[in-house]
């Protein structure tokens, strides 16, 4: 199964993200629009790996407060359109630990350089205009593991397991 950690995005963050979304297609931007249930932030890509509870197990290690994500801006990589987070230390700890305990569990994952980034569209055709996501914020209390299977229409994500913060009380 094709694997990865993410940080499932509250309503207000996707409807925010779905704003900015309409508002490049109503700027003539054409692609792949990535639906409303699959926005999300990836944390870690696993890849291809047999059964999902070495991984689970792994991550009992990657202790974490709950902490605020913001939206800010929007990028591209290529014809991959994002919108980006606010520079956030505990969003970058977080990662900084979870590929550290899949270290620890010699469970195998891309190493790449940690991009914050919510995917968009991909495969965007136009200019990338100066289209803000809005101020949309929510407290990450969990993240979770998730399966990536390709679909009919387009990818599906199904998640396989919750990891919660250590003290769910701000
Ligand atoms: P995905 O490739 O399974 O990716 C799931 C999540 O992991 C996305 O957030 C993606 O980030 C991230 N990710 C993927 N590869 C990564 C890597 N090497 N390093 C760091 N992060 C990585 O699903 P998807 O992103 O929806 O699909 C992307 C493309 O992969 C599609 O064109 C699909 O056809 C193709 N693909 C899918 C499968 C499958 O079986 N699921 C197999 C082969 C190829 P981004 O949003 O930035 O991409």
């Amino acid at each position: 199964m094709r694997l990865f950690l993410a940080i499932k995005l509250s309503k207000p963050m996707k409807d925010a993200l779905i704003n900015a979304q309409n508002e490049l297609y109503d700027r003539g931007v054409r692609g792949n629009y990535t639906p409303e249930e699959n926005l999300h932030l990836t944390l870690a890509f696993i890849g291809e790996y047999p059964a999902p509870e070495p991984v689970l197990e792994a991550l009992a290690e990657a202790s974490f407060a709950p902490f605020a994500l913001s939206l800010e801006g929007l990028g591209r990589f290529g014809d991959l359109w994002w919108a980006g987070m606010r520079a956030s230390p505990p969003l970058t700890a977080l990662a900084r630990r979870i590929r550290h305990a899949l270290a620890e569990g010699n469970i195998p994952f891309d190493r790449k350089r940690f991009s914050p980034h919510i995917t968009l569209l991909r495969k965007a055709r136009g200019e990338l205009p100066g289209v803000e996501p809005g101020e949309a914020a929510m407290t990450v209390d969990h993240f979770s593991l998730m399966r990536s299977d390709r679909g009919k229409n387009g990818m599906i994500y199904t998640e396989l397991g919750q990891i919660p913060a250590e003290d769910t009380h701000i």
